[in-house]
């Protein structure tokens, strides 16, 4: 039996020689600095302070060696190993930090990058606002009726009793059509839609027309020189200003909402007797004239309680027979109102020239509803 075997040499043991493992330790400590994410640090932990790594295995070595040598051995893998669990637990928190903060940045989203959808277009709100009244009317049972722009001169004028020496016939107002007494105009009104229809139908007639209109003026905050106008005429048998009346109030309600009525003011025009201007109790203030801090005038009606809104009257007898109709039988009334009026009124639209001008990012808005 022999003792001890004081003459081992430490330095045989491959794995514990001093300089072995100092390049094992390096070795761990290259691979763990070189770990570029949490799963590659992973696979080093495991190929380096694993079960089976060089320093797991040369630390079982230890226990082979003589007591003097263990102590020297095991001092020096215990640090190695050490030194890449240190080295392991701080580069697996830089990795972890900014696995953290790459999540943040990659998974936000960020509302201003500019969008590669396409744009979806949005109605013109007078069309929307021309179909919505023509709803309104065609709810009662009324037509809605068209015609052409390019007008005969005699139907935008003379056969609704606009004599050839009337103001409006004059070339400040009117675009006439190339040759000068060709007898064709750019509509000036949508009233010739009344005689076109009175012409071609027996009464009873129920029309509401809306459509383009054109006149020589500026474009400015309250005139186009193109516009719209929505025009009404009614002919039957037994048809009083009172029938206009309870229409008008009908027709203000389904725009401007319940309560907001029409009163009528004397007026002129040739195509109606007796003849009216139209006023809409005012919709801000509901007819009071003053406006919410109750001391001052209410500024959409300047303190009237009323604006103005359109011209009505019953349909002039001169007009029927012009038109073919026998007014001792029948009789009619009619109305006419600025569409894009009543669209400024309606979503307080301060300039007009907003409502021309065609910028998408004024008619967005009115895309889905009016
Ligand atoms: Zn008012």
């Amino acid at each position: 039996m022999s003792g001890p075997n004081t003459d081992y040499d430490p330095v045989e043991v491959t794995p514990l020689r001093a300089d072995e493992v100092d390049a094992m330790r390096e070795r761990a400590l290259a691979a763990i600095a070189g770990a570029g994410d949490l799963d590659e640090l992973k696979a080093v932990r495991l190929a380096h302070a694993g079960e089976r790594s060089p320093l797991a295995l040369a630390n079982r070595e230890i226990g082979a060696l003589p007591p003097q040598a263990k102590k020297e051995a095991g001092m020096r893998v215990g640090q190695a190993r050490g030194a890449v669990s240190k080295a392991l637990a701080e580069r697996q928190q830089v990795l972890q930090t900014e696995h953290e903060a790459r999540m943040l940045v990659e998974e936000a989203v960020d509302v201003t990058v500019p969008w590669d959808r396409e744009q979806q277009g949005a109605r013109h709100p007078l069309t929307t606002i021309q179909e919505l009244i023509g709803d309104v009317f065609v709810a009662m049972g009324w037509e809605v009726a068209e015609g052409p722009e390019v007008e005969a001169e005699w139907l935008n004028f003379d056969a609704l009793n606009l004599g050839p020496d009337h103001p409006a016939r004059t070339m400040q107002d009117t675009f006439w059509l190339e040759p000068a007494d060709g007898g064709l105009v750019l509509r000036t009104h949508t009233s010739p839609v009344q005689a076109r229809t009175m012409i071609t139908q027996e009464p009873p007639v129920y029309v509401v027309v809306p459509g383009r209109v054109y006149r020589t003026d500026e474009l400015d905050a309250t005139h186009t020189p193109v516009f719209h106008q929505v025009e009404g005429l009614v002919v039957d048998k037994g048809i009083s200003m009172a029938h206009l009346k309870g229409t008008l109030d009908h027709f203000a309600e389904a725009m401007f909402g319940e309560g907001i009525t029409t009163r009528f003011r004397p007026s002129y025009f040739p195509f109606t007797e007796p003849s009216a201007e139209v006023d809409l109790v005012c919709f801000v203030c509901r007819g009071s004239g003053t406006a919410e801090d109750g001391a001052s005038d209410c500024r959409t009606c300047k303190g009237e309680g009323w604006i103005e809104w359109g011209g009505c009257g019953v349909v002039n007898p001169r007009v029927l027979t012009a038109c073919g109709i026998d007014p001792e039988t029948y009789s009619g009334f009619a109305f006419g109102m600025g569409l894009e009026r009543t669209l400024m009124f309606r979503h307080g639209i301060e300039d007009m020239r907003d409502i021309v001008e065609g910028d998408v990012r004024f008619t967005l808005p009115f895309g889905m509803e009016i």
